[in-house]
């Protein structure tokens, strides 16, 4: 901390200043300037001089260190990895995926929905067991029942399990069930709390408060370090601002902020950060991009129909799809192909039907550049001037497309037949600027 005196302070001013800081067992070093005199103040506990800028003479205070020690880039250079039941969060780890429903709904919802998620690559399984919900008439989670029940799907799927504990007198019974344990942003402030969870060794996923400033939320992480704990893991889970078309604004800035700031790891929960399903990929994948150690995403078997945050939960092919966005982005490593399954007709093995996939997919890009040679010369005998695709062939082929039978979906299909008129369509574009000048 420095202090610096006005260019009119007396001699005495600066004395009473040395005096009050070595009276709080800090060290005063004074400098001094031709203008004005400063005075360097070092020490463990600055806040007991808070009251300095108070003293005659002083014109300004300013601290050089950051109010938070143990959480501090500078107390520990290198970024750390926290440790939840096998699964390493943090530097050097990759990108952790936490994935589950907001609330333990029932035996057969968790286990569903947990044995979808470690199928498509999650490693840890969320579940809300004490939920701090808004209005008191909302569902308040099934407690200890929500308990047992992830007990069992984490000896099921072996994935460890994140629940929210919502009051210090839960932390012992917290600690036999669940391998991570979540502080909601509701009780980021709630300091009572934070030392609970720092007097047990469990490792504890810190949310930000929704009001919170990064300082304040790197407080609360140092209440949770101070009193024992070195195993936190922060999640930003979106702030309240003026903007109503998302349920929070999911602030992407604090992660790269916080890696200047901290060695702490950091995880981006997108579901609560947007409140609806279409921006939770988006969103995910951007906070993959910005450095993001984890993800914690809302899954649920039946979105419309879940009892709590319906709106912002996957359903499990969208959480497929996001996963595989991922992994084609390269932000989680690519599946390892598995062991060869035993062949599914007789005769063929999956060698020999791979083989036939590859001819079909060859035949297909064959095709589409004939379909598109076509095209081509059809935009020749058009009226060059003239915007003349004939959208009811267009609306047919979609119909027709639609109404094949087959394991694709009608949406599916139609969407390929969607990609392949605007690829078409942009083939027609260049041939026409390439033949017609201008
Ligand atoms: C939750 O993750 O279930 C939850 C309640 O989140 P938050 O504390 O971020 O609102
Ligand atoms: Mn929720």
């Amino acid at each position: 901390m420095i202090v610096v005196m006005r260019p009119t302070a007396t001699d005495a001013q600066v004395e009473k200043v040395r005096q009050v800081v070595e009276e709080h067992d800090l060290e005063a070093f004074v400098s001094v300037g031709q203008e004005r005199t400063v005075i360097g103040v070092v020490g463990t506990d600055l806040d007991r001089v808070a009251h300095i800028g108070l003293l005659p003479g002083v014109e300004s205070v300013i601290r050089v260190t950051q109010p938070y020690k143990l959480a501090s880039i500078e107390h520990h250079p290198t970024r750390t990895h926290v440790r939840v039941g096998e699964v390493d969060i943090g530097l050097g780890a990759g990108l952790v995926i936490m994935a589950g429903p907001c609330s333990v709904e029932s035996r057969e919802q968790l286990m569903q929905t947990a044995r979808v998620v470690k199928r498509e690559g999650a490693r840890v399984l969320r579940g809300g067991a004490f939920k701090p919900r808004t209005s008191p008439y909302s569902f308040q989670g099934l407690g200890k029942e929500a308990l047992d029940i992830l007990a069992e799907a984490r000896a099921a799927t072996r994935l460890p399990v994140v629940s929210e504990v919502t009051d210090p007198g839960q932390v012992p019974l917290f600690d036999d069930y669940v391998d991570l344990l979540q502080v909601g942003s509701r009780n980021m402030h709630n300091f009572v709390l934070l030392r609970a969870v720092g007097q047990t060794q469990k490792p504890v996923l810190l949310k930000r408060g929704f009001g919170a400033t990064i300082e304040e939320w790197l407080l609360a992480a140092e209440y949770i370090l101070s009193s024992g704990n070195s195993n936190v893991i922060l999640c930003e889970r979106g702030i309240r601002t003026f903007e109503p078309s998302t349920r929070n604004t999911l602030d992407l800035s604090a992660i790269p902020v916080l890696r200047e700031r901290t060695h702490l790891p950091i995880v981006v929960d997108p579901s609560h950060g947007t409140g609806q399903r279409s921006l939770v990929t988006p969103m995910a994948l951007a906070a993959a991009a910005v450095g993001a150690d984890g993800l914690l995403v809302e899954v649920h078997p039946d979105p419309p129909n879940a009892l709590s945050d319906g709106d912002q939960s996957l359903g499990f092919d969208d959480f497929g799809t996001l996963m595989d966005e991922l992994r084609r982005m390269h932000f989680l490593p690519a599946s390892a192909p598995g062991p060869i399954p035993a062949a599914p007709e007789p005769g063929l093995t999956v060698g020999a039907l791979r083989h036939r996939i590859d001819a079909v997919d060859g035949s297909l890009a064959d095709l589409l550049q004939e379909r598109t040679r076509l095209a081509i010369a059809v935009q020749r005998l058009r009226d060059p001037d003239a915007s003349s695709h004939d959208l009811h062939r267009e609306e047919e082929l979609l119909s027709r497309a639609g109404a094949s039978e087959g394991p694709m979906t009608r949406t599916e299909l139609v969407n390929i037949f969607g990609s392949i008129l605007r690829a078409s369509r942009s083939a027609q574009r260049r041939t026409m600027r390439q033949e017609i000048p201008e």
